[in-house]
């Protein structure tokens, strides 16, 4: 009988995930000091906005423009402190900043948590993510105003690859925060969690954080072991996904069952059990008996859900 290990992994299956179509130039090794202003002063520039953690996005119908001009983005209040470089686009630099809150946004202008615009559809996928590294980006740069070592103020360097501490000369890079994302099979079965804050009826993959000194692989056993209970033996990488909440990425495996009693965390997990191909199909099509279901197709855990659902072993 064939193992769902014995397949091949399609290559770049990442693309397929949610705020993973970034192709900006990121120019790292072009930047210097002089970059944020020449490309702000660019008359091709356009400019990434945040409202706090919000994009703001021109909504025409069904379709939505991330980007605004610089007159635009002065009159909705941009702090012109806030700026990082993002890239090059074919078509000019892409530079991401914040603006005032000042809750008087035009009609035609909507601010959008990142998951519902997403879920929506409204934006192309490469801009989707340069949405996604702008948010991250500039969360950072917010959050690192002061040198971790020493306390003194730092300074952005090369239009916002990194910040400075003039005082200590420590130099400080934005972090990633990587995130293994787990799907847990025996043979035609799969596990799967809730925490409380879920959509009513939403079950996922289980998911926890890579600690220093640890292997994807070994993270994946770790925190299956920890939150279902279950002992892992091989692990497969899926894909990887840029999650902007605020900055991790997360790498989706699926993994292969040794034991098969679980013993839900209860700290972390509301419900975690078994489910078979059937009701996992059931869940993906919406058409479950109990309303259950997974999670939206942006995310990686409805790819590494339907991968398993759709396989032909
Ligand atoms: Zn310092």
């Amino acid at each position: 009988m064939p193992s769902f290990f014995d397949q091949t992994t399609p290559a770049e299956a990442s693309h397929l995930n949610g705020f993973a179509g970034n192709r900006l130039d990121r120019l790292s090794e072009a930047r210097d000091e002089t970059s944020l202003a020449t490309a702000a002063a660019d008359p091709q520039a356009r400019y990434l906005l945040f409202a706090e953690e919000r994009a703001l996005i021109a909504v025409n119908g069904e379709a939505g423009d991330a980007t605004f001009e610089r007159p635009a983005a002065e009159r909705l209040g941009l702090l012109a402190d806030s700026l990082v470089l993002l890239g090059a686009a074919g078509n000019g630099p892409r530079l991401a900043g914040l603006i005032e809150a000042r809750g008087d946004l035009p009609e035609t202008i909507k601010a959008i948590d990142l998951r519902s615009l997403a879920n929506q559809g409204l934006l192309k996928t490469d801009d989707l993510g340069a949405v996604a590294q702008a948010r991250s980006m500039l969360s950072w740069h917010a959050n690192h105003q002061y040198c971790a070592r020493c306390g003194e103020p730092t300074l952005m360097r090369g239009g916002g690859v990194r910040r400075d501490c003039p005082a200590c000369s420590a130099q400080h890079f934005p972090r990633v925060d990587p995130v293994a994302i787990m799907l847990t099979i025996d043979g035609e079965r799969c596990v799967m969690g809730r925490q409380a804050h879920f959509a009513a009826g939403m079950y996922s993959a289980l998911a926890g954080f890579v600690e220093p000194g640890e292997t994807i692989e070994d993270a994946v056993r770790r925190e299956t072991k920890e939150e279902a209970g279950i002992d892992i033996g091989r692990v497969r990488y899926h894909s990887s996904q840029p999650w902007p909440f605020v900055s991790s990425l997360m790498i989706g495996c699926h993994c292969e069952a040794l034991t098969r009693d679980i013993s839900p965390d209860e700290s972390e997990l509301e419900d975690c059990r078994w489910f078979n191909r059937d009701e996992v199909r059931a869940m993906i099509a919406g058409s479950h008996p109990g309303g259950l279901m997974v999670p939206p197709k942006m995310a990686i855990a409805n790819r590494l859900i339907c991968a398993f659902a759709d396989w032909n072993g």
